[in-house]
């Protein structure tokens, strides 16, 4: 893949901002410098330093001021331009070419390589190595005198040329390479961040392209789905009429056969319900089409009509509803989907004679959690992350129990995703599991 750099232009007006606060802080420094050395070195004039400070302050108001008039790309250049001839000047009244501030130029050429091309930066960096070798030469044929500090020896290298051209030429080299160096990395950055925004778009196209492959899935399933109910249905019926002997005497033989039959069209209805459930749970709901829900009365409907199988499996079921006034916006048949398979699960996948919990509790944040817990059989460790998977069933599950799906958990994720809300399990193989729904809520009345 090759990757383009992106254009500079794009940033510009945020680097010109940039630049202008940084040298709020250099104006700052230099005239602080300027006061300080007033007081501190009375003997030295320190008012070059206050008033190049000031002259700093100055452009930096135009530049902040002209920001929405002038080019950003001019305005960039016309700063660093300006800054090289206020570090050199300040350079030159705090020690020449032994001024402790020529670092800054090493400093400053690395800030230009982050906001300039490298041809730029270059030129950029040539006119700052004319600048301060000028400044050298001018001072060390002294014509261009730097003021003396009191105990502070004159300049060594002032006083030996040959030295004075050795130490300018490797400043010049160092200014050179720290440029070269500089805009490489940056350059290497820029790339690096130019294939970091084509991989998330290439990833949002994949996830867009992901979501309408979803649709497409879940459009067929309803279609084929819709399609085969009704057959299924009506071969259901006419079974049911054989056996009801309205067809005829049956001998027992075909009476078994046709019971078989019977059995497997009931498993396939349900696996076709459940294929259907499952499209239905990613489909958006509009808005208008959405109802105010008592999440109370949902539950407790649903476990109303699991207490023939709670009886006839012995199972202890403890309900704790907390704030029955609870609702949720959205569809009944939804949120009967999402009770009716946990609690179908826990009474499934409980052996007879234990305990079902149900508990419901109003969360701070606008989110009603549901717990349904169950001394059952559990899910084992290392499948419990599958088990929201579509057609997953755990290995345990599989040997107690023939009959299943493996959809159910699908249909509930799906579901409660769709408002917004999630689903989490907790299990121990042998002694039991615990899902907890986190539902989106409207609390009309906090207090009941
Ligand atoms: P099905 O129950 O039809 O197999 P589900 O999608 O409802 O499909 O559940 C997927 C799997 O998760 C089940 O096969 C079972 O292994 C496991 N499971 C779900 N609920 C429970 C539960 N309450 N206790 C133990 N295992 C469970």
């Amino acid at each position: 893949m090759d990757i383009k750099e992106p254009p500079l232009k794009s940033d510009l007006p945020e680097r010109v901002r940039w630049f202008v606060r940084l040298r709020w802080f250099a104006a700052g420094g230099t005239i602080l410098m300027g006061l300080l050395g007033r007081w501190a070195v009375p003997e030295v004039d320190a008012s070059p330093l206050l008033y190049l400070g000031l002259a700093i302050l100055a452009y930096n108001v135009v530049f902040r001021s002209l920001r929405p008039w002038l080019a950003a790309r001019l305005s960039i250049h016309l700063q660093i331009f300006l800054d090289w001839l206020a570090l050199t000047v300040l350079c030159h009244f705090t020690g020449g070419a032994d001024s402790p501030f020529i670092l800054f130029f090493l400093l400053h050429v690395v800030l230009s390589a982050i906001v300039v091309s490298q041809w730029e930066c270059f030129l950029q960096g040539l006119l700052a190595i004319v600048m301060t070798n000028t400044m050298a030469l001018l001072e060390a044929t002294g014509r261009w005198i730097p003021p003396s500090f009191p105990g502070v020896p004159e300049l060594p290298r002032y006083e030996n040329l040959t030295y004075l051209l050795i130490f300018l030429g490797a400043f010049d080299a160092v200014i050179l390479s720290i440029i070269y160096l500089s805009t490489f990395v940056v350059r290497q950055l820029r790339r690096r961040e130019a294939s970091l925004l084509e991989l998330q778009d290439n990833l949002r196209r994949a996830y867009h392209h992901a979501v309408e492959m979803d649709e497409a899935k879940s459009r067929f399933v309803r279609i084929v789905s819709h399609e085969i109910r009704g057959p299924l249905a009506a071969s259901q019926s006419l079974i049911k009429v054989a056996l009801e002997g309205y067809a005829g005497g049956l001998n027992d033989k075909v009476r078994e056969l046709l019971e078989r039959a019977e059995r497997r069209i009931v498993q396939l209805i349900d696996y076709v319900n459940e294929l259907l459930d499952l499209s239905r749970g990613s489909q958006r709901l509009p808005e208008e089409d959405k109802t105010d829900i008592l999440i109370y009365e949902s539950i407790t409907r649903i476990i109303k009509e699991s207490e023939a199988r709670v009886a006839e499996k012995q199972l202890r079921l403890n309900v704790q509803i907390e704030h029955p006034h609870v609702i949720f916006r959205g569809d009944l048949q939804d949120l009967e989907r999402i009770f009716h398979n946990l609690l179908g699960n826990a009474i499934k996948y409980t052996p007879r004679g234990g305990a079902i919990d149900v508990i419901g509790t109003l969360l701070p944040d606008n989110f009603f959690l549901f717990k349904i817990c169950d001394t059952g059989i559990g899910i084992p460790a290392e499948e419990l992350p599958r088990v929201f998977d579509e057609f997953f069933r755990a290995t345990n599950a599989k040997k107690e129990l023939k009959t299943g799906t493996g959809l159910g958990l699908s249909i509930v994720k799906k579901t409660i995703e769709k408002y917004g809300g999630r689903v989490a399990v907790t299990s121990v193989i042998g002694e039991g599991s615990c899902f907890s729904i986190y539902l989106p809520v409207i609390t009309l009345d906090r207090s009941v």
